[in-house]
């Protein structure tokens, strides 16, 4: 896999992290980008006041944006997620000489990797939580397949139940003003935010409930939660998931413009397969204690943040009534319905999720 280092030159205590984790990039297997290939991750060092983004061509690269400042900051998510998303990057690096280097995620995580040697030390501590998320694979594509029930087109009692249970995420103070994105980037950018992650707006969670043995409803992706309003649109049926390819198949309305599906789709997919007692699945970024936990804080929509929500799952006494966290970002949880799960976590609900 190759790495690519751009931007700006930064001052010399950057200048000097940059090079360590270009050689602990080397030392986990990375190789400096040749030739026209898209580089597997870029470390682009940019300036906080003017941050220079830079364009991917292929969802494939993942892109950092690193930049230095002088005394920890008050508020890492705040100051660090406005770096992530004018810099288009998927993670933002906020280095603090002394201090280490705090990671800002899409999902609005933000933890701090400290600093406790020598620069190598710190940059194979980062490199070891930065490389797995380089590596990792995303699955939000979407097959809209216009063969949906006309039975269907209007929604069932199963939609009902979603809309409800939006409405009561709002109820419960669980659908947070999301950043402003559109206040962050231009036009030009936020479609290109909008191509690479498949969001529409930032993640407020979302819900699914299942209509038989393979299909699930699901909230759409980018739209606000208290407002699911259109069967076929706002809450889609999904229908399958094409590995090969790694698109989640949904089936919509011939003449309806769909949404794109909730980019967690793959997580709820595997959790139905595998799991043909639960009856629905809500994700929102609030913390529940006691919960295991993730360990690594792999982008939505990846197959591997399914996967380890699903193993979690699975070794839960009773995987489908159960609780299990994503570090630094959320919980989903289990249930025969989503007014079930929502009737037995809302009391232990913690708004805001601690960051480790
Ligand atoms: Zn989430």
């Amino acid at each position: 896999m190759a790495y690519l280092v751009t931007g700006e030159p930064g001052g010399p205590s950057l200048g000097a992290l940059v090079g360590a984790l270009s050689a602990a990039l080397e030392r986990a297997g990375f190789e400096p980008a040749t030739g026209d290939a898209p580089p597997a991750l870029v470390l682009n060092v940019i300036d906080a006041e003017r941050p220079r983004p830079f364009r991917r061509g292929s969802r494939g690269t993942f892109v950092t944006a690193l930049h230095a400042l002088d005394a920890p900051p008050l508020d890492p998510l705040r100051e660090g997620y406005p770096m992530l998303v004018r810099a288009l990057a998927n993670v933002s690096l906020t280095y603090v000489p002394g201090w280490g280097v705090w990671f800002t995620t899409l999902e609005r995580g933000s933890y701090l990797v400290p600093e406790t040697g020598d620069a190598a030390a710190l940059a194979d501590a980062v490199v070891a939580r930065l490389a797995p998320l380089a590596r990792s694979r995303l699955v939000i594509d979407n097959e809209f397949r216009p063969d949906l029930e006309p039975e269907l087109w209007d929604g069932d009692e199963i939609t009902d139940s979603i809309s409800a249970a939006g409405r009561r995420l709002d109820e419960l103070g669980l659908l947070p003003a999301p950043f402003p994105l559109e206040e962050l980037v231009d036009e030009h950018d936020l479609r290109h935010i909008k191509r690479l992650y498949g969001i529409g707006g930032l993640s407020y969670g979302n819900l699914s409930a299942r209509k038989d043995e393979t299909r699930f409803w699901m909230s759409a992706s980018g739209v606000d939660k208290s407002k699911l309003e259109t069967p076929g649109r706002d809450i889609l049926l999904v229908s399958g998931y094409d590995e090969p390819a790694g698109r989640i198949v949904v089936s919509v309305r011939p003449e309806l413009e769909p949404r794109r599906v909730s980019v967690d789709a793959i997580e709820h997919w595997k959790i139905y397969q595998d799991h043909p007692d639960v009856g629905a699945i809500v994700h929102v970024h609030a913390w529940v204690d006691g919960v295991p936990a993730t360990e690594m804080n792999y982008p939505c929509g990846t197959d591997e943040l399914a996967r380890d929500v699903a193993d979690l799952l699975a070794a839960e006494p009773d995987p489908a009534h159960a609780v299990v966290g994503l570090r630094n970002h959320g919980i989903t949880a289990t249930g025969g319905s989503l007014e079930e799960i929502l009737g037995r976590i809302a009391p232990q609900l913690l708004i805001q999720v601690p960051m480790a």
